[in-house]
């Protein structure tokens, strides 16, 4: 944000609560990030792409989505879209090492402050000319417009008065790169099993992560089992889709609860990243919609600019504008993605047989297999624009 910021000239400083070291040198996570074609545009516009090292970028060329046993699938090719891929795979670790890699390059219009926490927040001083935020040693800054990126449990969002919608989905996710006998033809398996899902993300020649999502107290047994245990278990639950299988780094585990914010602006205030819209990884656009809300943000403010150079960009209708496109951006994908989630591990006899239902039948609808594809590369016009498309 503070990047996009600075190549419309506004300057910023950027407040973390994390020391220095992990934001220079960010350690891997776990999570391979599957970046849309508008998520990667953003990435080029920043410069960023640009200094990804080429070997860490995986291309996604289909995905296919199992139910249960069932050796039939629902796939999802770039076909039609002028592409040879639906997206690509980069490493979280990357992205954040890049990011900060842009920071240092916009010395002049950005300020980097690690190591200090945000714990309070006033939107209006000055007479309201002013928001203040105060750090956990008593320092207060201000500035026209205070814009929060603290995650989706974020602290600084509450201290706005905005609420959330929080689902937790009593699961969690653990991640793991696994190398694998056969080849993945650059394939990204999705696998609703009975108890858990397994997907497999394709990333260097005979290499996947594997993200397993299973209830959370079953997590827990995995991350404690040994290493040859957990890799038995894998063996025996990935049906042999990938051969033989050999655990290739640490497991790492994350929660898994999706929110999204009441409103994602008030005076002076807006919220971007997990902190508006706080994805379940599913269908891989939590990333993807911190950059979307990037780019309408500074595109916003930018215009507000462009329109009066003294603009408060505080008080400005570029907040309210950035607030309805980004809500149309993401809302149906967010309660698409819930719901998709809801059904699909629901393990209840009629909710098999409807999960079967729902993929045979996107299987035979080209037209809505072309939609959901777009949704998935960011290629198409938004979900809400093209539902609204089809309505009298
Ligand atoms: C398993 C998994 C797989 C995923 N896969 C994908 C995918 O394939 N595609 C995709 O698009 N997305 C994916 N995501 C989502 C993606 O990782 C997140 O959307 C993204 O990392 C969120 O970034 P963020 O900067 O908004 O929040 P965060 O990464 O949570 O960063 C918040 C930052 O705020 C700082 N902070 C918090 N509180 C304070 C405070 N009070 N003061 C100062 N600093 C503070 C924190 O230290 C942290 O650095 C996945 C997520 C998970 C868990």
């Amino acid at each position: 944000m503070a990047c996009a910021l600075a190549d419309v000239g506004v300057a910023s400083t950027v407040l973390e609560q994390a020391p220095l070291a992990a934001i220079a040198e960010p350690q891997e996570d776990g999570r391979e990030i599957a970046l849309t074609h508008r998520g990667m545009g953003v990435l080029q516009q920043l410069g960023a792409w640009q200094d990804l090292p080429p070997e860490v970028i995986s291309p996604l060329k289909a995905a296919q989505v199992f139910n249960g046993q069932d050796a039939r699938f629902l796939g999802f090719t770039p076909e039609g879209q002028g592409t040879d891929r639906l997206g690509s795979l980069v490493p979280n670790h990357w992205l954040r090492q890049v990011a900060y890699q842009g920071a240092r390059r916009r010395p002049d219009l950005i300020q980097l402050r690690c190591g200090v926490k945000v714990r309070g927040l006033s939107l209006a001083v000055q007479g309201g000319r002013a928001a203040q935020v105060e750090l956990d040693d008593g320092e207060r800054l201000q500035a026209p417009l205070v814009i929060a990126a603290d995650s989706r449990f974020s602290a600084t969002r509450r201290l706005a008065g905005i609420g959330a919608d929080m689902l937790d989905f009593g699961r969690s996710v653990i991640l793991c790169r696994i190398r694998h006998e056969k080849p993945h033809h650059h394939t990204a398996l999705e696998c609703f099993h009975h108890g858990h899902t397994m997907a497999w993300l394709p990333l260097q020649e005979q290499l996947s992560s594997l993200v397993l999502t299973i209830a959370a107290d079953q997590a827990q047994t995995l991350l404690a089992a040994s290493e040859d245990e957990f890799q038995s278990w894998v063996q025996t639950h990935s049906q042999g889709q990938l051969g033989r299988l050999e655990l290739a780094g640490p497991r790492h585990h994350y929660p898994l609860v999706a929110t999204y914010a009441k409103r994602f602006t008030a005076r002076r205030f807006a919220l971007i990243g997990d902190a508006a819209v706080g994805m379940h990884p599913v269908t891989a656009h939590g990333y993807n919609f911190g950059l979307y809300g990037v780019q309408t943000l500074a595109a916003e403010l930018a215009a507000a600019r462009r329109h009066r150079a003294d603009v408060d960009l505080g008080d400005a209708v570029a907040l309210e504008r950035f607030e309805r496109l980004h809500r149309r951006a993401t809302r149906t994908i967010y309660l698409g993605t819930n719901a998709v989630v809801k059904l699909f591990t629901d393990d209840r006899p009629l909710a098999r047989v409807l999960r079967q239902g729902v993929l045979h039948g996107a299987a035979q609808l080209p037209p809505l297999k072309l939609m959901i594809s777009q949704q998935l590369t960011g290629r198409g016009p938004s979900l809400w624009c093209q539902l609204r498309a089809t309505l009298p």
